[in-house]
């Protein structure tokens, strides 16, 4: 073991005002990092751009020997270090981007006790040249970043991150502090288990981030209106838009520009070079709009992004957090835009139902999926319910569009009563199961062809549904699937069947407050006026 150095900082306070330059610690860092100076492990929960990286950084400078910091992010490794370097931190990286020879000249360093940081992927540190090498060294410190990735409940699940279990066997006395956005109670659990934390104060920071203002609009015709808004509220600013697929990506980045906003795609499709270069232009112009998949964000920090817009349904409240906090770091208003329709679920469901993996998995899906939807419909504060998502209360924010502009929830018990009875009647007395539209048609009482067809004019509930539009019933539509009330068929048909959710309210035990739709009573009927 080589001679331990003198610390080059003699306390935190010292480091963050000589090496950061910055005046005083934000929220709970003081206590976090003296905590972690005095040998003690942590778990950090911070929201986006809380502040989470001095966490580790500082008491690496402190306590003798490198701070081995564990990353997913090959690709920011890179910056990171450059960013520390040029404050006078002696770090370096071990990753695949590497030669040979340049990841032999950072081992040396670390042996040598020459490195205050050495960022290292958690595949790489499992190699046993790696773990050979880290006990020719001191270790001040481990950090496991992004620590939600040893979750299965989370949308970033790596399994190398299991392994890091090893940590606490082979290092008992290193303090290990695990660091994440990611706040749920399931994935806390399972960071503390993995990663033997039971012993270890957790640090919670609020995750409310007033500054961003939540918004969830109906999806008609999604790139007319992320184009309106950008136009109208955001032009000529930097921002996010996210899409689930490619080819969305590239389609929307494409219109965006032809449209006259600056726009640029991003996804893992795209080579290394062009998505390099994308997100380098993204950091370093001003109004840059990128449009990408959730392949893009994770350890970016750009403090003046001005929007995250989702044009689809993201997977889950969490990956819907992470991604609209990447808006408004800079503490400024920001906006978090999602269109979202009734093609989102059944898009979803479907997508889950089609997904290998086991049984248990697909249920977690499902679920994540079930509180996403119920975050878009409902009816009270979009931030109370972010927020109780992730165990905190707060009162309503006064900054969400349904604390803005309350929705008219309204009684819709006898809507979905009537939609679930037409869809128990086809099955009942026809044996047959039918998509949204034909269901709809029915329900206004529409003579179409296929309505003649199978007779479905005779069925009692024919016409009963006259009173409310199409636009009215496609939303009522949507609602009773987001409430799991109707299921859409795993044959890809997109027919639609009853749950178990469904007997309380056509027995009439429970009471639907639902969105507005659409036009609820619409001009009376031709039959009517003449
Ligand atoms: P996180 O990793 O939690 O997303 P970062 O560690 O990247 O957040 O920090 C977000 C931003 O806040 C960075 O630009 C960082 O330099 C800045 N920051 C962090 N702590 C302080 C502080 N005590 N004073 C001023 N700025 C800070
Ligand atoms: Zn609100």
């Amino acid at each position: 073991r080589p001679p331990a150095e003198p610390p080059r900082h003699a306390n935190a306070l010292d480091a963050l005002r000589e090496v950061f330059g910055y005046e005083s610690f934000r929220g709970e860092q003081q206590a976090i990092i003296e905590h972690i100076i005095g040998g003690g492990d942590a778990l950090v929960l911070m929201p986006t751009g809380g502040g989470k990286s001095l966490c580790y950084q500082i008491p690496a400078l402190v306590r003798p020997g490198a701070g081995v910091v564990i990353s997913p992010l090959i690709a920011l490794m890179q910056d990171q270090v450059d960013a520390l370097q040029e404050l006078g931190v002696r770090a370096a990286f071990l990753n695949s981007s590497q030669t040979p020879g340049q990841a032999r000249e950072v081992e040396r360093a670390f042996v040598r006790g020459e490195l205050d940081l050495l960022y290292v992927a958690p595949e790489r540190l499992l190699t046993p040249r790696c773990l050979d090498l880290l006990d020719g060294g001191r270790i001040a410190l481990f950090a496991i970043d992004e620590a939600h990735c040893v979750s299965q409940w989370g949308h970033d699940f790596r399994p190398e991150y299991q392994a890091l279990k090893l940590l606490a066997e082979r290092w008992p006395g290193v303090p290990r502090v695990a660091l994440t956005a990611t706040a749920t109670d399931a994935t806390r659990t399972d960071i503390v288990a993995c990663l033997s934390l039971d012993a270890a104060p957790q640090f919670i920071a609020s995750f409310d981030r007033p500054n961003i203002r939540y918004r969830i609009v109906e999806k008609h015709e999604v790139r007319r209106q992320l184009l309106d808004f950008i136009r109208a509220e955001h032009a000529g600013e930097c921002g996010i838009v996210y899409a689930l697929s490619r080819s969305r990506v590239e389609q929307t980045a494409e219109f965006l520009s032809r449209s006259g906003i600056a726009a640029l795609p991003y996804h893992a499709g795209l080579d290394a070079r062009t998505r390099a270069e994308h997100q380098a232009r993204f950091l370093r112009e001003d109004g840059i709009v990128m449009v990408a998949t959730i392949a893009f964000g994770m350890g970016v920090n750009k403090p003046d992004v001005r929007f995250v817009a989702h044009i689809d349904l993201p997977k889950s409240v969490e990956g819907y957090y992470q991604e609209t906090g990447r808006a408004g770091r800079d503490g400024l208003p920001a906006d978090a835009w999602l269109a979202y329709g009734l093609q989102d679920v059944v898009q979803q469901r479907r997508m889950i139902d089609d997904s290998e993996g086991d049984a248990l998995h697909q249920r977690r899906q499902m679920r994540q999926l079930d509180a996403m939807l119920a975050l878009c419909e409902t009816v009270t504060c979009r931030r109370q319910d972010l927020l109780a998502y992730f165990g905190q209360s707060i009162e309503p924010c006064g900054n969400c569009d349904t604390c803005l502009e309350p929705p008219a929830a309204w009684d819709g018990t006898v809507a979905v009563q009537k939609l679930l009875s037409a869809v128990y009647r086809l099955w009942r007395e026809r044996g047959q199961r039918f998509g949204g539209g034909h269901l709809i048609d029915i329900l206004r009482g529409q003579m179409t062809d296929r309505v003649k067809q199978h007779g479905h004019d005779t069925l009692s509930v024919f016409g009963v549904g006259e009173n409310l539009s199409a636009d009215a019933w496609r939303g009522i539509l949507r609602q009773a699937l987001a409430l799991g009330l109707l299921t859409v068929d795993l044959e890809g048909y997109g027919t639609l069947a009853l749950t178990e959710a469904s007997r309380a309210v056509l027995k009439g035990e429970r009471t639907l407050m639902l969105r507005p739709v659409a036009a609820k009573r619409p001009k009376a009927s031709r039959q009517r006026t003449t």
